[in-house]
């Protein structure tokens, strides 16, 4: 491969292709939409939850004073003046001498200022029998113990999970605005390749690509645009990238082309439509990287290699999508792990290595998944994670701790 182009570290070519990718624009969204994307707007509570002074068990509302006295032996009696459920108030005052029966979460009847919980009454008919007396603000919850009216609840930049989606309904948002979801546009290459429906023929395999990478598009949050296959045609290339911006598209992966025999193509068409880089990046898989913009699009362009393309996915296109969607960690989980296998001899890249993880009483252990070659997609297909051996380590003895990078995190037993 020609000089001209750099060879650079994983951090370096990451840092690039962040540098061209930003926050998308916010839009406004139904509150369940808004899940697994980044708040844009700071929400605010616009009253206190819970709103009224309520009561945190079933049981009767009482004065304490009433009930100071109240033992097992010589229990208190009062009388019942009023059945209040979950969502109703009374006018009614609970006054010496009587109790409210009340069922958790209705607000507290005036005149009262305790709960003694059913466990501790027994309620033969018209009266009830405490057994056991109860102090002032005893299983009363005060207004807004949960979230203060005024207060900034969630604010811009938070990552929506379910409990968020939870406090916007309780705070009565029936709609949020969140940054918009990055439309990514993804094109295999290659005249050997075809569609997963189409007459198999000598020297032709499917297009496995197009299918991983629209998955991990949907998985961490993006809308993947089916392009298709481009022969290996400038022109064909050319248009379907065309296609591509008609449509939308907030990021481009084509897969394929970038190889030594063929690389030529993605670079003549990034140079002829925009701006063209072209990087070796110093990891297996995935050494070669076409990174540039069409018409101010940035384009991702991917080896064809099955593993490389998912690998290359996962280390650059993942953390463009996750920073367009406005998220600001955009790091997977590291697990120190203990390696089972030995490695011999690697070059001076970083190497990812395809591994199945495994929790032997707290301690992890990291099992390759069989053959390592790039166009060896089962081996992806069993691994969970991807051991991380260093540029300047050339073999490992077995049994070596090693960083691996979860790319599951299942949950397990
Ligand atoms: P390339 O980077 O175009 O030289 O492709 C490298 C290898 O990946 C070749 O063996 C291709 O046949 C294979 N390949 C390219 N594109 C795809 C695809 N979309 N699905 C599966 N394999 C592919
Ligand atoms: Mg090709």
């Amino acid at each position: 491969m020609k000089e001209e182009y750099p060879m650079l570290s994983v951090e370096e070519a990451l840092a690039r292709v962040l540098a061209a990718s930003q926050p998308l624009p916010p839009e406004r969204v139904p509150v369940l939409e808004t899940l697994g994307r980044v708040l844009a707007e700071d929400v605010v509570a616009d009253m206190d939850i819970p709103p009224l002074t309520n009561t945190a068990m079933d049981g009767y509302a009482v004065r304490a004073a009433d009930t100071a006295r109240a033992s097992f032996e010589h229990p208190v009696r009062l009388r019942i003046i009023q059945d209040l459920a979950a969502g109703y108030t009374t006018d009614v005052a609970v006054m010496p001498g009587t109790a409210i029966r009340i069922m958790t979460g209705a607000p507290i009847p005036p005149g009262a200022d305790a709960v003694v919980q059913f466990e501790d009454t027994e309620q033969p008919g018209e009266w009830v029998s405490i057994f056991k007396g109860v102090t002032e603000g005893k299983n009363v919850r005060p207004p807004g113990e949960d979230v203060r009216k005024g207060a900034l609840i969630l604010p811009r930049g938070t990552e929506i999970r379910a409990q968020e989606v939870g406090m916007l309904a309780a705070l009565g948002r029936k709609e949020a605005w969140v940054h918009r979801r990055p439309r990514v546009a993804i094109l295999a290459t290659g005249d050997e390749v075809i569609e997963v429906d189409a007459l198999w023929q000598p020297g032709k395999i499917r297009n496995a690509n197009s299918y991983s990478n629209a998955a991990q598009v949907i998985r961490y949050g993006g809308f993947p645009l089916l392009l298709g296959i481009a022969r290996d045609d400038q022109g064909e290339l050319t248009a379907k990238i065309q296609e591509g911006l008609e449509k939308g598209a907030d990021l481009f992966l084509t897969s394929g082309g970038v190889s030594m025999g063929d690389f030529d193509m993605v670079k003549k068409v990034l140079a002829v439509e925009g701006e063209m880089g072209f990087w070796r990046v110093r990891m297996k898989p995935g050494k070669p990287l076409a990174f540039g913009r069409i018409h101010g699009v940035p384009l991702l362009g991917l080896p064809g290699n099955p593993v490389s393309a998912m690998v290359s996915f996962e280390l650059f296109a993942r953390p463009a999508i996750l920073k367009m969607l406005g998220k600001t960690r955009l790091k997977k989980p590291i697990i120190e792990a203990t390696l089972v296998n030995a490695i011999q001899s690697k070059d001076n890249r970083r190497h990812f290595l395809r591994v199945m993880v495994e929790d032997r009483e707290g301690e992890y252990l990291a099992r390759l998944t069989g053959h390592q070659g790039s166009g060896i997609l089962l081996s992806m297909v069993h691994a969970q994670g991807l051991a991380i051996i260093p540029e300047d380590v050339d073999h490992l003895p077995a049994g070596t701790r090693v960083s691996v990078m979860m790319m599951d995190w299942p949950e397990s037993g």
